[in-house]
């Protein structure tokens, strides 16, 4: 399975970053190996010193598909969790200074913790879901699909012109403002509308 990140997909997240807000998806991809499963602790990555939290709803792929029409994406995901896109602040910016691809600030061991999925049936209107991350019980960032820049649809529709998507792939839509550093110790958890999806501890 592959997992595929979206970024800069809420313009409060954009500006915080002094990112110009895209006029189409921003995509890069993340190894299996970033998957953190379980509620299993994250160790501090001796790689930064700027680690930072990014919440994410992410959808997970049901179905096989390419070039997939914006109109018939809902058939190809039929469940939602949260996961954290775990950010080396300080490598993606030297990255991006240079020109560079972010995968070494993205993309390390670990770096995709993920938490349980449930049917999106059971969450009701997908363009209204609000998501919360706490950290040590305080609320760090808020989010709501209504801010989102490109909907789960039409993400899905424009990644498969590139990207044949496979069952079990999942996609981390785009984190809302609000991201900031992590230190040892944090222990983060991940809410969807008050219930917990994901709960583990930087170690
Ligand atoms: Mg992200």
């Amino acid at each position: 399975m592959k997992i595929i990140c979206i970024g800069r997909n809420y313009a409060e997240h954009a500006k915080e970053l002094n990112n110009a807000i895209p006029t189409e998806p921003v995509f890069f991809m993340k190894p299996d190996t970033a998957l953190l499963k379980d509620g299993e602790p994250f160790y501090y990555p001796d790689i930064t010193k700027d680690l930072h939290h990014e919440i994410e709803i992410v959808i997970k792929i049901n179905k096989v598909g390419k070039h997939i029409d914006e109109q018939f994406a809902h058939k190809y995901y039929d469940e939602i969790g949260l996961g954290i896109d775990f950010t080396a602040r300080d490598l993606q910016a030297e990255c991006k200074a240079k020109g560079l691809p972010w995968e070494k600030a993205k993309a390390f061991d670990n770096s995709a913790p993920i938490g349980k999925f449930i049917s999106k049936d059971k969450l009701g209107d997908l363009s209204e879901i609000e998501f919360e991350l706490k950290i040590n019980g305080q609320s760090r960032q808020v989010g709501n699909t209504k801010d989102l820049l490109f909907s789960f649809d039409q993400i899905i529709s424009y990644v498969s012109k590139f990207v044949t998507l496979k069952v079990g792939d999942l996609i981390y839509t785009g984190t809302p403002s609000g991201v900031g550093a992590v230190e040892i110790g944090d222990k983060l958890q991940c809410y969807i509308k008050g219930d917990l999806f994901l709960d583990f501890e930087v170690k």
